[in-house]
């Protein structure tokens, strides 16, 4: 090796094993899996934190910027020099710890991200993001990149798996952002990563089914039975609105708080949780879908005059629809706040799926009562995957899931 300023400053801060600096090195590690090439004066291998902090450290010395470097699989440049620069690579920052009881684990940014769901392979663990590179990309690779793979629609990317991140700045401190707890304090780690995650946690926790009930199924009556007949549907769904309040109460407060107990407490800390909020919910909602349906006759004429007053018979099925969504929505909330999204993007697609094939039938043939019943159907398949899912991961323990 050359006897440069930098180079002998690097392997004074690392060892002489952990810098390369020849130039069929700088060559090799001068692009990664794109076309783009770029300018590397030294290539270091750190093996922790401390021997990250000393490169950016020697780099700052000498007036040059540093990259990070996983397994360059990147197709972007993203680890590829835009000016002569220290690269930093961080295959051999390996380790890997792991809490079993929390499912989390505590890993280098050179872990090779198939490496990880082998090892926790035997505790019937595995790191869900699978880019197709996951045979030699990196962890810090895919949490810089928030990358995900086939799997990512129903279990998010990398920045839904982020809990915290240890990192080293620019100035060559080393520092913690976020923590194992659901909201800590500092900077909002996960905020920062992700780029897709509202997407994600949509798709993966949202209610497409319900808002597809809400929002298709008029659609669908207008065009298959009548303006007349979607007005009607929309007329007595007004009248259950308030349902909607309660609703969207109880996921907006009980989704965060059934994350920290389900931390603190597992499947028991939930169930005690979700009996709570039902005990505390039932009544006002059968007593709203129980008056609504008893008077909706006047209460569709007080509000609509003659218009929709023949359609009023129809409010027991769509109360009885709105009450099997009361029946899963607060278990919903729950699934929502595990880091677990996989029987909620499953209900909801199966109930996205019904509304094309058997709710079309239905309106077809059975017209409004079909349209509503639709709903109810809906309510009843989400129901049935959620409940059978809480039920069998609860009974298994924590790790089932
Ligand atoms: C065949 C093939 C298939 C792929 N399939 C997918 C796919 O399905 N989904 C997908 O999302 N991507 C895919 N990719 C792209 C790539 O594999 C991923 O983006 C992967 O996460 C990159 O990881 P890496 O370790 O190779 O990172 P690198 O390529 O080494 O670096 C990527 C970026 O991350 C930064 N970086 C790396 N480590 C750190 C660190 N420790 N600290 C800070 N920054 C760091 C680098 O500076 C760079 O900007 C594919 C690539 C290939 C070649």
């Amino acid at each position: 090796m050359a006897s440069v300023p930098l180079v002998d400053d690097l392997v004074a801060a690392l060892g002489a094993g952990a810098v390369k600096a020849e130039p069929l090195d700088r060559i090799l590690f001068s692009k990664d899996a794109g076309a783009t090439r770029g300018e590397v004066r030294a290539v270091v291998f750190p093996n922790d934190a401390a021997g990250v902090a000393a490169a950016i450290a020697v780099a700052r010395k000498h007036g040059l910027p540093v990259v990070a470097r996983g397994a360059g699989t990147g197709l972007a440049g993203g680890a590829v020099p835009a000016d002569p620069a220290v690269l930093i690579v961080t295959m051999r920052m390996n380790r890997i710890e792991v809490d079993a009881a929390n499912r989390t684990a505590w890993v280098g940014p050179g872990v090779i991200n198939l490496d990880l769901s082998r090892h926790t392979a035997p505790l019937h663990l595995h790191f869900a993001p699978d880019p197709s590179s996951q045979a030699a990309c990196t962890i810090g690779g895919n949490v810089a990149n928030n990358s995900g793979g086939p799997h990512c629609l129903a279990e998010g990317t990398t920045s839904n798996h982020v809990l915290a991140v240890e990192y080293v700045d620019g100035e060559g401190q080393v520092r913690v952002a976020g923590g194992p707890a659901p909201d800590p304090t500092g900077l909002d780690v996960r905020g920062v990563l992700r780029a897709n995650w509202s997407f994600g946690r949509w798709v993966s926790g949202g209610s497409i089914a319900n808002w597809a009930a809400l929002e298709i199924y008029p659609i669908l009556s207008a065009g298959m039975i009548s303006f007349a007949a979607a007005g009607a549907f929309r007329a007595l769904q007004n009248l259950v609105a308030p349902i909607h309040v309660l609703l969207r109460t109880i996921d907006t407060f009980l989704t965060p708080r059934a994350a920290r107990r389900f931390k603190s407490g597992g499947w028991g800390g939930l169930r005690a949780l979700l009996s709570r909020v039902y005990w505390l919910s039932v009544l006002p909602a059968i007593a709203l879908l129980a008056g609504v349906s008893l008077f909706s006759a006047p209460l569709m004429r007080f509000l609509y005059g003659e218009k929709y007053a023949g359609y009023s018979g129809m409010l027991p099925l769509l109360a009885l629809a709105y009450g099997l969504w009361f029946a899963y929505a607060p278990l919903q909330a729950c699934f929502k706040a595990i880091p677990w999204t996989r029987p909620v993007f499953l209900a909801n697609a199966l109930a996205t799926l019904s509304i094309f094939s058997i709710g079309l039938l239905a309106i077809h043939y059975l017209g409004l009562a079909g349209a509503i019943g639709g709903q109810a159907l809906n309510g009843l398949l989400i129901g049935a995957v959620l409940w059978l899912t809480w039920w069998r991961a609860s009974d298994r323990g924590p790790r089932a899931a």
